[in-house]
């Protein structure tokens, strides 16, 4: 059951919250035992939130699950890492939640990630081993790979993930569902557990445009708590949804379209283009001429970021702490050493290396150059277009544990997903149809549709009219 249609239910008291949450704890103790999408979820006190709903507000009465980094006032938040599973439990809620709740929700259940958000497959995550539901032999893609898996296995309604490189959008497209990050900006990052600060974005995971919309629509706007939201009028995303590609300009970047794509992914793709076509866009060849260093700039800005914000795990303030230091500084370091898992510490070296004094210029202030020829990319780009359309991911879902071996062609495989974060603008992962890969039938393809800063509406327009 999608969102919308579960709240046309409430609406015409056909169910109640309570038999909602109840169904969906039934379900997770039966599916999920396979899927292994949630880490923790509390019934109790969702019950007691849903025996008070407003049902006449605009998620009224609706559970939502959440990735384990977002902060939900008493609930543990792991960020998928032993740092924090021993002890830790949020002291307040995040922006998203206290907006969520402000629009009738149930924020219910914690959902697997790879630890801080670092990696595509939730294999990173030091606490779980999440499957893809079209495969369990496969990953779901991530960070937020418990975020998409749960709506994919219809276990959550809907979910909130993190996107700092494709988090959101690449598990949602290896889960078969929606998942939309929205512009940097839109989205209060208040009570996000920091990843990399000048990329990091929430965002909705869900089983159709439309419930992107309405979670979009409850999350979306300034916040005096982030310093980086912006202060702009949140638009009606629902309003204009329906309106179709009619007349748009939708561009086609030949660098997504080159060599290194499953050609199950790109025959798949191609056959939404053409159905764009059909219903009235012009395709229009266009080209991100820095899209081959957007790999090498992420993977240089979003670890020296990481490294900054992951010093405040520290052994003092939050979660583990070693036993029986020698000294303070023992403790700090047998702390972070016990606690942090093996890509954590890669990028925390990588990023205090490409930090450092004499390599500081060469690294961190080059590539945040790079990072505004790719913007730029993007601005030349949407003067002759109204949306970018690619491939989420060159292929679908691989086999859990194929991938351990080799860090780097990890994060070659982010090459569609990071220049959106890159570049700030908005980006949508939708379902697209399903390929044979690597032995398996029907594996789920995303398309990806990118669209100019703060142009959600529009991206979801777009979105709607491809939507299967
Ligand atoms: N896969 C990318 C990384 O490992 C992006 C992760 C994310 O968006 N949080 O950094």
């Amino acid at each position: 059951m999608t969102l919308s249609t579960l709240r046309q239910k409430f609406l015409a008291g056909e169910t109640t919250p309570e038999a909602a949450l109840r169904d969906l704890a039934n379900d997770i103790a039966t599916r999920d035992k396979q899927t292994g999408a949630y880490l923790s979820h509390d019934l109790e006190s969702a019950l007691a939130e849903a025996s008070k709903a407003d049902l006449s507000l605009p998620l009224g009465g609706i559970p939502i699950g959440i990735k384990d980094n977002i902060n939900v006032l008493g609930q543990p938040c792991t960020c998928g890492s032993k740092f924090l599973a021993e002890n830790y439990l949020s002291p307040y809620d995040a922006t998203v939640i206290r907006k969520l709740r402000a629009a009738g929700a149930i924020p219910f259940g914690r959902l697997n990630m790879d630890e801080f958000a670092m990696g595509s497959a939730t294999e990173n995550s030091a606490l779980q081993t999440t499957r893809n539901p079209h495969d369990h032999s496969r990953i779901p893609g991530g960070s937020s790979g418990g975020s998409a898996a749960a709506v994919a296995d219809r276990t959550a309604i809907a979910t909130l993930g993190s996107d700092t490189g494709g988090s959101i959008r690449q598990p949602a497209s290896h889960c078969g569902v929606v998942g939309l990050k929205p512009s940097y900006g839109r989205v209060s990052r208040y009570g996000l557990v920091a990843f990399a600060s000048s990329l990091d974005q929430i965002g909705p995971l869900t089983q159709s445009v439309e419930d992107a919309a309405m979670i979009l629509q409850a999350i979306a706007g300034f916040d005096p708590l982030d310093s980086t939201s912006l202060d702009v009028p949140v638009p009606d995303y629902l309003a204009n949804l329906n309106d179709g590609v009619k007349g748009m300009k939708l561009g086609l970047p030949h660098e997504y379209f080159g060599d290194g794509i499953d050609p199950g992914v790109r025959h798949t793709v191609e056959k939404t283009i053409a159905k764009l076509r059909e219903l009235g866009a012009e395709i229009v060849d266009i080209s991100l001429p820095h899209t081959e260093h957007a790999v090498a700039t992420y993977y240089i800005i979003a670890p020296a970021e990481a490294s900054s914000n992951l010093s405040r795990f520290d052994g003092i303030r939050y979660g583990h702490r070693t036993k029986q230091p020698a000294d303070i500084a023992d403790l700090y370091r047998k702390s972070r050493e016990e606690g942090f898992g093996p890509e954590v510490k890669r990028r925390i070296i990588l990023g205090t290396h490409v930090l450092s004094s004499g390599y500081y210029d060469a690294y961190y202030g080059r590539a945040q150059k790079v990072r505004t020829l790719i913007r730029q990319d993007f601005e030349n780009a949407f003067q002759k277009v109204d949306a970018i359309i690619s491939p989420v991911a060159p292929s679908p879902a691989r086999k859990i544990g194929a991938g351990a071996a080799d860090p780097l062609h990890e994060y070659l495989s982010d090459i569609f997903t990071l220049s959106a974060n890159l570049a700030g603008i908005p980006g949508i992962s939708i379902p697209c149809g399903s390929t044979d890969f690597d032995g398996a039938k029907n594996l789920p393809v995303g398309l990806q549709i990118l669209a100019p800063h703060l142009e959600e509406a529009k991206l979801l327009r777009v979105a709607k009219a491809a939507e299967l």
